[in-house]
């Protein structure tokens, strides 16, 4: 049975590139009818943070991400790494170093030094594993770390991606799997954990290809069949740099903020790397499940354009049921302070849906049907008759669309010029330039509002 998983570390909030390697195994997993594990990966004390473990299940929860298993926690698993370091070492693969970090680092400048890659072996380090060094240790509570005997020889595989890769012998040297702090390295606790957790797919982003030759030697120094590894091209910015805050919006959470359909970025995120067979683009997740598969996963890197993330969003908002939609977008007036009844609120968004692209610019497009606007219009003594006549026959019509509109024929033999007189309406309506449908506009103000907005002109 497939399964994969998603192994955020929780030192940051969930990145655009994050979501989309979650999405990536989501799909798998749904399309294989295999299992979703989720495994939070926070060895690093001084950077992992609970409140950014619960933020970023907050966000996988709002894309409808939903995993099967975990979560997971590494740092509820120490004893796992331990027990898998002890037999390593048991077994010969793996040896204690009783160095300290200084010293580490100045074993590496002397490599360096005399023109050697910095790579250490077994021999350099064991000097320091003195009994004086090992009283010492125990007397301030340390415990050794561990290195794992880098095998010097070529390791190669297929990439379910990017195809065979081969790392050439003698690229890195032994390397540290558990720390004097007794906490196990990245590397090492992410193998014991897919293999102890039966993952047989790691999809994830290509960041971590050079990672994979620690990851393939562990695996066999452990024993274990390595999974398919499917690494993913990087997201870059439009400027062609890797995809950071200085692009703008990265974080799922300030997509969310900004208004952003989960459907809508989930739909964008699933085409930054990967294309639907028949190159369609506007899908749901069920739609992608099914299309869903490794090869069609993209060698190149991906361009974010939040234009075209923003055009689809607007779509998205295009086809949300308008009852649907009344729930997403009142948070964002009410947060302006701007209430209104389902009916009314019904008939603004009606009016404008067309031209959102963000739920955030609600209060922008719409805040004149919430407060009166303070503008000066001068009205030419025409334009005031023939408004006082409009108001006239609006006062006796039924309030609908076409009769409102109807109140307003006849402007000509008043001497008027539309074009410059329904500028002036809409501005001494609105307060705005321009904006939804005038005769919308009227029809959502109702009778007396409008009288009251146009009373100070005329
Ligand atoms: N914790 C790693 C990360 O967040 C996971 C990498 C992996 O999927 O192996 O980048």
């Amino acid at each position: 049975m497939v399964r994969v998983r998603f192994a955020p570390s929780p030192t940051g909030y969930l990145h655009v590139g994050g979501a989309r390697t979650a999405l990536y195994n989501y799909l798998f997993a749904r399309k294989e009818g295999g299992r979703f594990v989720l495994r939070i990966e926070d060895t690093d004390v001084q950077r992992s943070r609970r409140e950014y473990e619960e933020r970023l299940i907050d966000s996988l929860k709002w894309l409808g991400l939903d995993w099967d298993e975990g979560p997971y926690r590494q740092s509820e698993r120490l004893d796992l790494y331990r027990e898998v370091s002890r037999r390593l070492i048991e077994e010969g693969k793996a040896y204690e170093v009783y160095a300290y970090p200084e010293e580490i680092e100045k074993i590496k400048e002397e490599l360096l030094r005399s023109g050697k890659p910095p790579h250490y072996t077994q021999e350099m380090l064991k000097v320091y594993n003195t009994p004086e060094r090992r009283k010492e240790y125990r007397e301030k509570g340390l415990k050794p770390a561990i290195f794992f005997k880098m095998p010097r020889r070529d390791f190669s595989f297929v990439d379910a991606v990017k195809g065979e890769i081969t790392f050439k012998s003698g690229s890195i040297g032994d390397f540290v799997i558990m720390r004097s702090n007794g906490l196990p390295t990245y590397n090492f606790a992410c193998v014991v954990d897919d293999s102890d957790m039966g993952i047989t797919h790691v999809i994830r982003g290509d960041d971590h290809l050079s990672n994979t030759l620690r990851q393939l030697a562990i695996y066999e120094a452990l024993g274990k069949e390595p999974p398919v590894f499917a690494h993913v091209s990087m997201i870059l910015g439009p400027d062609g740099s890797k995809l950071s805050k200085r692009h703008g919006s990265t974080s799922v959470e300030e997509f969310r903020d900004r208004g952003y359909l989960p459907q809508a970025l989930v739909n964008y995120l699933a085409l930054l790397g990967w294309s639907h067979p028949e190159g369609k683009e506007i899908m749901d997740l069920e739609e992608m499940v099914s299309a869903f598969s490794l090869d069609r996963l993209s060698k190149n890197p991906a361009i974010f354009d939040p234009e075209k993330l923003k055009w689809m969003n607007s779509v998205y908002i295009r086809n949300t049921p308008l009852e649907e939609l009344l729930k997403l977008a009142r948070p964002f007036l009410e947060r302006a302070g701007y209430r209104a009844d389902d009916e009314k609120l019904g008939a603004i968004l009606e009016g404008i849906r067309d031209r959102l692209k963000e739920l955030s610019e609600l209060p922008k497009l719409t805040w004149y049907f919430f407060e009166t606007p303070k503008v000066s219009v001068s009205f030419t003594d025409g334009e005031k008759r023939f408004l006082e006549r409009v108001i006239e026959r609006l006062e006796k019509v039924e309030w609908k669309r076409d009769s409102i509109v109807k109140a307003f024929s006849g402007m000509r033999d008043f001497g008027i010029d539309p074009k410059e007189f329904f500028h002036k309406l809409r501005l001494a309506l609105s307060g705005e330039e321009e904006g939804m449908e005038l005769d919308k506009i009227v029809e959502i103000l109702g009778l007396e509002e409008f009288k009251t907005r146009l009373e100070r002109f005329i």
